[in-house]
């Protein structure tokens, strides 16, 4: 005998999945449980669109959280290595902690995402089946390519309502939220920290976010694994400002002149 459904809307807190939860109301479509998976690690300005969201709405955001702590997982935990990997003869097997996440290597996705979630959806599936909706856009086609986008307890409303990203933007601009700008700043915004961030969008971060930045940079200074393959933290600072003088001079921030300079400021950064 089946179980009955549960239905469960899956908030990251960005335009998209805000646009189905507002969507889904405006339908009257049944929603029992608003889930929203805190890494701890959102800018203040999404924690405060949250809160006002769930405020606006009048129902609970159910809230799931990793025991752990970010901090606690990147510099501190016991991480077993073997001794023949790439990584401990790079940097030894005595280093605690995960380090920043990279391309192949997003542990952060799972501790602080997906453990919390599938945690708490597991004592729900005992009694439902829980059908889960997702914010992938309807011009993100391609992300329902990825095998984990392909459950069939997943429903993906926004590609049903034919409704693209800059649609789910409009809409919630004209539903009243607009994140303090974020997304003036941003194309996507998640983690504050995210390594895997654009250029572009690390920029703005250190140039609208002094305080997240200078946090950024400590971070780096604690961990064993640079920040991207090809700068640290503090290079990256060096980079902007090098951008902006040149800017100012009336100067272009590409080109062989540009980073043949920039080389050489790096080259005193590292000698630092
Ligand atoms: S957005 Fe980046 S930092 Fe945040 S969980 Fe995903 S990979 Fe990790």
């Amino acid at each position: 005998m089946s179980k009955p459904l549960y239905h469960v809307v899956s908030l990251s807190g960005g335009k998209d999945s805000t646009a189905i939860l507002l969507g889904m109301i405006e339908r009257g479509m049944q929603i029992d449980c608003i889930l929203f998976c805190d890494t701890g690690l959102e800018f203040p300005a999404m924690y405060d669109h949250l809160n006002r969201l769930e405020r606006n709405i009048g129902r609970k955001i159910t809230r799931v959280r990793c025991e752990q702590s970010f901090e606690y997982l990147m510099f501190d935990t016991p991480v077993k290595r073997k001794a023949d990997m790439p990584f401990a003869r790079k940097y030894g097997l005595n280093q605690t902690g995960y380090g920043w996440a990279g391309p192949r290597m997003r542990w952060c996705t799972s501790k602080l995402k997906d453990g919390p979630r599938e945690r708490f959806l597991r004592s729900i599936r005992e009694k439902y089946d829980v059908i889960d909706y997702i914010g992938i856009a309807a011009d993100e086609g391609y992300r329902l390519e990825r095998k984990h986008n392909k459950n069939s307890s997943h429903v993906h409303p926004l590609v049903e309502w034919g409704w693209t990203e800059a649609d789910c933007l409009k809409y919630c601009y004209d539903q009243g939220y607009d994140w303090s700008g974020l997304y003036e700043l941003f194309k996507r915004v998640s983690c504050w920290c995210c390594p895997l961030q654009s250029l572009s969008e690390l920029r703005q971060l250190y140039k609208h976010f002094p305080e997240l930045w200078s946090k950024l940079k400590d971070w780096d200074k604690r961990t064993w694994r640079k920040f991207r393959a090809d700068y640290s933290v503090e290079e990256l600072e060096t980079r902007f400002i090098f951008e902006e003088q040149r800017l100012a001079d009336g100067l272009p921030i590409k080109g062989k002149t540009f980073f043949s300079e920039l080389k050489e400021r790096l080259g005193t950064v590292e000698s630092n």
